[in-house]
């Protein structure tokens, strides 16, 4: 690939690696970190060049804006290896696309392509031993951007940090997943961030979980803000129903994050034939398919686990199983996604990208 940044990116090198004590056999998700970061600063109005530096801590003021204000946003992504040690990203420029669309809803400097793209591309190539290649493991990415210029005043900051951190990942097997509707807190608002991979979103979300989980369930079912009447996410995830045959799913907006996996779920179901509808999917619908039997299947979408299916859901102190099914659409969806993703299958839609 052909550099379009100003001045290359420099690397400089740790002095010795991590890699031999890592059990690449027993990853967990998101807890070990590669040698190397990325950094890239917005000084003067302005991306500069970025740099590949050691993995380590970082040297911030205390009145950096980050920790007052919470100006920060992420995105969460995954490089796959093949047999033949082929790395692939899976629609990586909506990863960027999405990072610009939180980026000015927070009133953060949007970052160019080239710099997300040679960046991270650079710092994949430098990592790739890290790269796990056990089955269902991939290389966590986490780009972020966050305030870093000083001062207590209330406004944005004028100087801010792209990163990326990479994390080998073992498979995420979530187990049987026990959901709570919520009626009571709300992750997101018309007019508010919901749609925004801001970090607040995800610290708002906390106390609400943790509540659902002292009553025993592992996650919390958002509904919207004003009724609590329709069904949007599930935890950090979009959400998919299916009753008798036709799968359903919420429309993005204000309050439900635009997933990629989501988008992609209802583009191999247009293309296996399978009825997917994108309208308000109601409560009341859901507890009234799952009385009926007609409740087939619930499913949570996202990068992490790909898929991820509930096996019962609680509404106002009554629980509702989900049948077992042997030919599920979430196994289906997870199988198709992940066999492109790890470069097992056709991709018909082009969405693997070689590194
Ligand atoms: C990241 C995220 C998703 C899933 O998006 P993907 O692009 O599929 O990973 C869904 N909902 C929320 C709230 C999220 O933060």
């Amino acid at each position: 690939m052909e550099s379009t940044l100003k001045s290359p990116i420099s690397i400089e090198r740790a002095k010795t690696s991590k890699i031999e004590q890592v059990d690449f056999d027993n990853l967990a998700f998101g807890s070990v970190f590669t040698d190397h970061m990325l950094v890239c600063d917005y000084k003067n109005g302005s991306w500069e060049t970025p740099q590949i530096i050691p993995y380590g801590p970082l040297s911030l003021e205390p009145s950096a804006k980050i920790f007052h204000y919470g100006q920060s946003i992420f995105e969460g992504m995954k490089a796959y290896k093949d047999d033949q040690n082929d790395i692939f990203l899976f629609r990586p420029s909506d990863n960027h696309k999405r990072l610009n669309i939180s980026a000015s809803r927070m009133s953060i400097p949007e970052i160019p392509e080239n710099i997300f793209m040679e960046g991270l591309n650079a710092l994949l190539k430098l990592e790739e031993k890290w790269i796990p290649q056990t089955p269902g493991s991939a290389m966590y990415i986490r780009p972020f951007i966050f305030a870093s210029g000083k001062g207590f005043h209330a406004s944005p900051a004028n100087e801010y940090k792209f990163m990326i951190c990479l994390a080998p990942s073992g498979p995420y097997f979530a187990g049987k997943v026990k959901v709570l509707i919520e009626e009571k807190y709300s992750r997101s608002a018309n007019g508010g961030v919901g749609y925004a991979k801001a970090g607040g979103n995800y610290a708002g979300q906390f106390y609400p979980t943790q509540l659902a989980v002292e009553k025993g369930y592992n996650q919390v079912i958002w509904t919207d803000d004003n009724t609590h009447e329709n069904i949007e996410e599930a935890g950090a995830m979009n959400i998919f129903v299916r009753i008798g045959d036709t799968l359903i799913t919420g429309p993005t907006s204000d309050r439900i994050l635009d997933g990629i996996t989501r988008k992609s779920v209802l583009e191999i179901a247009a293309s296996k034939g399978i009825k997917a509808e994108v309208r308000t999917l109601t409560v009341t619908e859901v507890v009234a398919a799952a009385q009926d039997g007609s409740l087939k299947e619930m499913f949570g979408a996202g990068t992490a686990a790909v898929i991820s299916p509930i096996a019962a859901f609680g509404f106002r102190d009554v629980d509702y199983d989900l049948p077992e099914l042997e030919n599920s659409y979430a196994s289906m969806f997870k199988k198709h996604i992940t066999d492109i993703q790890y470069n097992r299958a056709e991709d018909p839609y082009s969405w693997r990208v070689k590194i």
